[in-house]
């Protein structure tokens, strides 16, 4: 499994003999820099067979539909996204799914598979992949974080676009709780300290992406900034509402 996205915005990609998967667009004019990533790895961009996201948002998605027709890629979407990622709003990629994904949905290919893990709330399909990845002789499981934020704005109390957010939010938690974690990943570079960490990789040592005390403090953390957000708006709706 390799990074091939921006400073902040991950796009992993994942190496088969039968062709590779991507996890994640980035915005349209990511593209060049995914590209040459993919070609310095030693990889062809061509030779991308599956696309998958974290969720539906444009920082993670806008491009998915160019490179959807640039590869030919078959993007598979968990059943709740699919219509933002068919949508032709401004902004979203318009792009065609080829399969809904469900929660525990399993992608394979050349030997390589990702688990959807669904963990709602951020969207409604947000999604964390896991896999089973190797590094030398060991076998880590690897958790890419979907995302267990609340956004500046959103409405967790009386939502009518979204009724079951805060409930999704708590099932998130639990879902990720539950995941064993080796090599803690995410959709933002900033969820790991990805910067920090590619610092100490650079400088030698044990691999410093292998962290799962860092995952649990990571999700315990988020999971106390949804609540006490929730709290806060359960006292004071917001405005509106
Ligand atoms: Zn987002």
């Amino acid at each position: 499994m390799y990074y091939v996205g921006t400073a902040d915005l991950a796009v992993y990609l994942v190496h088969t003999p039968l062709g590779n998967i991507l996890i994640n667009s980035d915005f349209k004019q990511d593209v060049p820099a995914i590209k040459k990533s993919i070609q310095q790895l030693g990889f062809s961009y061509g030779d991308t067979k599956i696309l998958l996201i974290s969720h539906a948002h444009g920082d993670h998605d806008e491009a998915i539909g160019v490179i959807q027709k640039e590869t030919g890629a078959k993007l598979m979407v968990m059943a709740a996204d699919v219509p933002a990622e068919e949508s032709t709003a401004r902004g979203r990629p318009g792009a065609h799914v080829d399969r809904a994904l469900h929660d525990g949905d399993t992608v394979e290919l050349g030997g390589s598979k990702l688990v959807a893990h669904l963990t709602p709330g951020h969207t409604k399909g947000c999604t964390t992949w896991t896999m089973q990845v190797r590094e030398g002789t060991h076998i880590l499981n690897a958790v890419i974080v979907g995302s267990p934020n609340v956004n500046p704005g959103t409405i967790l109390v009386g939502n009518r676009n979204y009724p079951g957010i805060a409930d999704d939010y708590v099932k998130t938690f639990a879902v990720l709780k539950s995941l064993p974690c080796d090599l803690f990943l995410g959709a933002h570079g900033g969820y790991f300290d990805m910067q920090a960490k590619y610092a100490r990789i650079k400088a030698g040592g044990s691999n410093p992406f292998i962290d799962p005390q860092g995952y649990k403090a990571y999700v315990e953390e988020r999971e106390a900034a949804f609540h006490k957000e929730w709290e806060r708006q359960r006292r004071k709706p917001a405005a509106g509402e």
